[in-house]
């Protein structure tokens, strides 16, 4: 895969828990997949053949029947090639933001967006398999945005039961481990659902931590949660919402586990499991 160039990088590697919050938004919602290309293929390719099955629920449960879930790979493989379309400010109630980031990248280059993108579409496997309905908020990892704004409007449109944003960190290396962002009242559309979204980032941090055995993060929050205002999929949201911050992309062992595929399995079935926790609650 192709190293973002260091000049983007460093607009959300350094700047630790803004590059979790950095959602995009926009077109193609409802195309959970699509033909990997590019950057991707390779992760996206050798991932989701395997597993997930032998440890869905059995055949003729499905649990998850007639519930919807929206699931938000953070930022898009492109974005680096339009910087005029993500640094467009958006209003996301509690200030002006840049519509997305580029996201961050491991040192060796693999990147945040493509990793999200691989993820994400493991998760939505899984939760089809038990009988989802799931909804992405972007269809490949090879466009540009979608803005943070249209990609919690894509959660409220489909009414979601639950919604995730799924990503990265790009924190000093020392730092390690994952958290769960949960939002916070602000006097807006989100207020209603911060109740509903804090039961499911408890279910989803304790799913995470018990499937994939990282740690709670070294670096930020408490209990692996970080309770935040400042995020526009989660400020917008009129949905049960979440991001996950799966670990330390600049974390030499965090970056190792994110980089083999059979982990990204774990982390897909353990936040599958944590959604499905919450439903079912
Ligand atoms: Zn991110």
């Amino acid at each position: 895969m192709r190293a973002l160039p260091a000049t983007v990088l460093a607009v959300c590697g350094l700047i630790a828990s803004a590059c979790g919050g950095t959602e995009p938004g926009g077109a193609a919602a409802g195309q959970a997949h699509s033909t990997a290309q590019g950057p991707d293929k390779a992760s996206v390719q050798d991932g989701p053949t395997e597993t997930a099955t032998a440890q869905q629920a059995p055949p003729g449960a499905k649990p998850l029947a007639g519930k919807v879930i929206v699931i938000d790979p953070g930022h898009n493989g492109g974005n680096y090639r339009n910087p005029k379309a993500i640094n467009r400010k958006v209003n996301v109630l509690t200030q002006w933001k840049a519509c997305d980031t580029t996201g961050t990248a491991t040192n060796n280059g693999y990147s945040e967006a493509a990793f999200t993108w691989d993820v994400s579409n493991r998760m939505a496997k899984i939760l089809k398999g038990r009988g989802a309905t799931v909804k992405l908020t972007r269809s490949d990892n090879e466009s540009v945005g979608p803005c943070i704004t249209q990609r919690a409007a894509i959660g409220n449109k489909a009414k979601a039961d639950a919604a995730i944003s799924v990503h990265a960190d790009g924190a000093a290396p020392a730092g390690h481990g994952f958290h769960v962002i949960i939002p916070k009242k602000i006097n807006g559309p989100v207020d209603k659902v911060v109740a509903p979204s804090t039961e499911l980032g408890l279910a989803v941090r304790d799913a995470f931590a018990k499937g994939t055995g990282l740690p709670y993060s070294t670096y930020v929050g408490s209990k692996a949660l970080s309770f935040r205002n400042d995020l526009g999929g989660l400020n917008l949201s009129t949905v049960p919402k979440i991001f996950v911050e799966c670990g330390n992309m600049r974390n030499a062992a965090d970056a190792a586990k994110f980089q083999d595929p059979k982990f990204r399995q774990r982390i897909a079935l353990a936040l599958a499991n944590g959604m499905q926790h919450y439903l079912e609650a």
